[in-house]
């Protein structure tokens, strides 16, 4: 079956509208233009892609025009091995939006590389990206930004492995809770493949635990004022949905199976933690690869024998 695009006209006459604000006139030639449910919603959600003439699949994304933007450049780069090369590839192909987008780095485009911590899986420099990220669907770049570079131990030999957490770094990137895997490099004097990470700045900013407990003491304290902005988010985000549910043309309650909630988030409403300043710790105990797990001493609470646990009973107490 042919897939089912707008046609040039139809385009020509929509081309202008600001989709996020239609007027009930525009509304209604919308309805009377795009008869595909599918396009619809999506012109409706993420406006028109000006390159190919049809409506975006995300905020401000064209997958298709994307898509075609990095098979064009695939000849452009190379790791140097297939199974990196053909990750990332795969990878770009069917990127739906930004944030998960990937790329090959070279290693040249990072300098001041500084070592950072080193754990089970490997060792975490952090270093200058002289270029940066993309950070729009046009690809433009954010210059200058400090990075984590996460190198796995003898990633040269384990390919299949680190590009498994490479994968599971991509799919789990959510919003900003969630570290942001920008791409693949690999240190040429040791063949290490690394996985090119945002850093977290300025872990010492952060509040530290008694500041957020008194954080959340206020929030406590203060949730029947309406002024409290915990409420004041609630309001907000009530609203957002109420226009959102009445601006839709099939109306439906914001909280129907079939419609999706969406909120604002405000750019500074997201905490994040701050790394305990404790002195003298020893090492981590998976800190040398050549831990021979079976030597390892468990610590008294995970010396439980399981079956002896009776947590089949319908009673939890
Ligand atoms: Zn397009």
């Amino acid at each position: 079956m042919d897939e089912i695009k707008l046609s040039d006209d139809v385009f020509e006459q929509i081309k202008d509208f600001e989709y996020w604000r239609l007027t009930e006139e525009q509304k209604s030639l919308i309805d009377k233009l795009i008869t595909d449910k599918e396009l619809k919603k999506r012109y409706k959600i993420d406006g028109l892609c000006k390159n190919c003439k049809q409506p975006n699949t995300g905020h401000d994304w064209c997958q298709p025009c994307i898509s075609n933007h990095f098979q064009q450049n695939f000849k452009n780069w190379t790791s140097g091995n297939h199974d990196v090369d053909a990750f990332i590839q795969k990878a770009q192909l069917k990127t739906e939006d930004i944030n998960h987008t990937i790329e090959w780095i070279e290693y040249d485009k990072f300098e001041d590389v500084e070592y950072l911590a080193k754990g089970g899986f490997g060792i975490t420099f952090k270093a200058v990206w002289k270029d940066g990220p993309w950070f729009n669907s046009q690809l433009k770049r954010k210059g200058e930004t400090k990075v984590a570079l996460k190198r796995l131990h003898n990633s040269q030999d384990i390919t299949a492995d680190f590009l498994k957490e490479v994968e599971s770094n991509i799919l789990v990137y959510l919003t900003c809770w969630t570290v942001r895997c920008f791409g693949i490099t690999k240190d040429p004097k040791t063949n290490n493949f690394i996985m090119v990470m945002e850093l977290i700045n300025d872990p010492l900013k952060r509040p530290n635990a008694n500041e957020l407990r008194k954080l959340f003491d206020d929030l406590l304290v203060n949730r029947h004022n309406n002024n409290c902005i915990i409420n004041k988010q609630i309001k907000e985000a009530d609203e957002i949905n109420k226009k959102s549910s009445s601006s839709s043309s099939t109306a439906q309650s914001p909280l129907s199976s079939t419609s999706t909630l969406q909120y604002m988030t405000h750019p500074q409403a997201v905490y994040t933690s701050r790394i305990l300043d404790f002195k003298n710790l020893p090492e981590p105990k998976n800190a040398d690869s050549n831990d021979d797990l079976l030597g390892i001493e468990y610590s008294e609470s995970i010396k439980v024998d399981f079956t002896k646990l009776n947590i089949n009973s319908e009673n939890c107490n």
